[in-house]
Parts: C-alpha cells; structure tokens; sequence
C-alpha cells in the first residue's frame, strides 16, 4: 500500500440539540493495517441516512455513537487486498466502514456487492432505501389493489419508492413531503396521486381532502404529528408500517407525540408494526430481483443525490435531516 494517508470525519461531541458540523472534525491519520482475515477496503461511496443521527441519541438496533470515533455509516467500498476467505482485490463490497477514505474489516462484515452500473444504485434502489421500502411496504403494510396507502418523507430515499411500489399494487398514493417543488414531483413524476406539503398546510386537512375513502396503510418515516394526522384517518383494520421517525431524531424530545394512540388504534383494530430492513435478510434475493426488473421495464423512477468529497459528509447529513434532499443523498468519495 502507497504511503497514502487516511481522511476520516470524526465526532467531536454527541450533539444535545441540534446537530451542526461543529460536532464533527476531518482528521488524518495513517492508512489501517489489515491483520489475518481481513480485508482492507477503498471507500467509494458513503450512504447517508437519517438514522446517522438516531444513532446519536443511545443504543439502537446497532450500538450508539461515542465522542471521538470516526462517524459511523454505511458505504459502498473496493477491496484493496485481503486476506478475508472469499474476498479478493477489486471486489465491491456494502459495509459499515464509517466515514472515512479507507477502512479494514474482517469478511464477516461485509457484503459482496454485484458489479452494475451505476454504481450508486447499490446504495439506492438495491441498498437499504429499496429493500426497506419493498419489505416495509409489502410484508408489514401489506396493501390490496384498490386501497389507500399513505407515506411521509415522501420525496426521501425510501418514500420515493414505496409510492411508486404501491403504485404498482394498484393503489392511491398520497404523498407528504416539505414544500412545493417535492409535491409537484411526486404528482408529475412519479405518478402519486396526490401530495401533501406538511410545511405549508394543516395536514389533517388536507388528509381528509386527499383520502376520501380513508387511509388503508401508512408508511410512516417520520412519526410525532403526521403520524397522529394519519391515525385519525386509519380505516378499519388499517395497517401502520413503523420504518422511522425522523421528526425526532435532530434536536431536543419533542413537546407533543401522537394523541389518542391507543383508543384508535383498539377502535379501529389497526396494526402497527415497526420493523428493520435486516429483518427480512432470508428474502433478500426475490427482493433484488423484482426491484432490478422493474427498474428495468421503467416501473421504478430511481431518484439519487451524489455530493462529491468527504469533507462535504457533515453538512449532507444536516441537509438531509433538514430536508435538502431529493431521493437517496450519498457522498463521492473515490
Ligand atoms: P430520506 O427520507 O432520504 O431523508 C429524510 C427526509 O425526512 C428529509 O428529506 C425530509 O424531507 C424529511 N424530514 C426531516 N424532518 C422531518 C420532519 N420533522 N417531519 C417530516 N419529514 C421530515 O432519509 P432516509 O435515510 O431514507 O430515511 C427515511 C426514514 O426511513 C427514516 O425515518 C429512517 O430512519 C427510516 N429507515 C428505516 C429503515 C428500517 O430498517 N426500518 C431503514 C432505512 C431507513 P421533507 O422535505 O419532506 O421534510
């Protein structure tokens, strides 16, 4: 290995308020050594999620963030050398390299990726935006032709997709999403029915106009009101797919949850599930290949946002929690 250094974005301080990029710092150090097993991986692409900043807040589904790490994250990466069985130079792999130019890792931490082009579609529509969306959607929403199915953070990585899959189930699709532009793009584009802009109207309101015949399922992305607006709504038997709660992940506890949760949801008899995508590893592969063939035959509009630059992966991540994106945000590193 070239006497090359390693970029890395490390946490300064966990955010109490809201995140800033106060709280992070690019330091450099040198390029990891791999020891027996390992393989030493090139850092191409960084997804950025919002669940970057959940994992800020304590333990997750995955152990909580500490002061003076390098961030963690997803990315796409090349394998440089290894000694890791079944791993070789040039391979693309999925890992949690965290926010750096290079990464070691043993095999059992990565997941060999396909060569396709583009590349970024790995993090997109066949990463975890698209898997959560497919599994969320049709294994927890689980919606019939002819049904309402309603979404928030509808413009995001995985919104925009569980609307056009629902699409294709033969539903109506009421998208809610911040501000003008991400609505008429849900509409025109991507063949919502209706979108909602949360920042700009009563969302209530503008669900009882959009949803006459009631809400079947809610993919819910964000949680606190528009997840109260939407459970006023919810028909008989409804069901609630729990994919995340984004409105409560950047800055202090909210004032106010949802209201009125459990006597709607008994009332109403409704399901309300959370899930995680790794949940429904074992159908990964039908997963893939139903999303590659609708990708294929144009069903699926894949939407992407590429930053260039690590240096850049501290204020992407603020954007995306504060709305900047349009589909799946990642950054270019190599
Ligand atoms: P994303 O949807 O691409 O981006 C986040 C979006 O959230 C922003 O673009 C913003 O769009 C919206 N948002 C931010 N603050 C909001 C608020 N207070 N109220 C309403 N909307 C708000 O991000 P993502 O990484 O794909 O995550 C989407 C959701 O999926 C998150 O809840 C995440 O935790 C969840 N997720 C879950 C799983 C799982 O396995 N369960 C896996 C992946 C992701 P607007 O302009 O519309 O505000």
């Amino acid at each position: 290995m070239p006497a090359e250094k390693n970029r890395q974005i490390a946490i300064v301080e966990l955010p109490q308020g809201k995140l800033s990029e106060s709280h992070f710092k690019l330091v450099e150090s040198t390029v990891p050594e791999p020891h027996e097993g390992d393989a030493l991986l090139k850092v191409r692409y960084i997804s950025l999620d919002a669940a970057n900043r959940a994992w800020m807040q304590g333990a997750t589904y995955r152990d909580a963030i500490e002061a003076g790490q390098v961030m963690a994250g997803g990315a796409i990466a090349e394998v440089i050398s290894s000694t890791a069985e079944g791993f070789k130079p040039g391979d693309l792999v999925f890992a949690d390299t965290g926010w750096q130019e290079f990464a070691v890792l043993p095999a059992k931490q990565l997941t060999k990726l396909p060569s396709l082009e583009p590349m970024t579609h790995l993090l997109s529509v066949y990463g975890i935006a698209g898997l959560t969306a497919y599994f969320g959607l049709f294994e927890i929403g689980q919606p019939k032709e002819g049904e309402t199915v309603v979404v928030s953070a509808a413009a995001g990585s995985v919104g925009s997709i569980v609307g056009q899959l629902a699409k294709m189930r033969g539903c109506r699709v009421v998208g809610i999403a911040g501000g003008k532009e991400k609505c008429d793009w849900l509409v025109k584009e991507l063949g919502f029915d209706a979108a909602i802009d949360y920042k700009n109207e009563p969302v209530h309101k503008a669900l009882k106009e959009a949803c006459p015949k009631g809400i079947d399922v809610y993919f819910d992305n964000v949680g606190g009101d528009i997840l109260e607006a939407c459970l006023f709504r919810m028909n008989l038997f409804g069901r609630i797919a729990c994919c995340g709660a984004v409105s409560q992940y950047d800055g202090d506890a909210p004032a106010h949850g949802p209201r009125g949760v459990p006597g709607l949801i008994v009332t109403k008899r409704l399901k309300m599930q959370g899930f995680i995508v790794m949940d429904f590893n074992d159908k990964r592969d039908q997963a893939l290949k139903d999303l590659e063939r609708w990708v294929g035959e144009g069903k699926i509009k894949v939407q992407e946002d590429v930053i260039e630059g690590l240096e850049n992966t501290p204020k992407a991540l603020i954007g995306l929690l504060a709305g900047e994106n349009r589909g799946k945000r990642m950054i270019k590193v190599a």
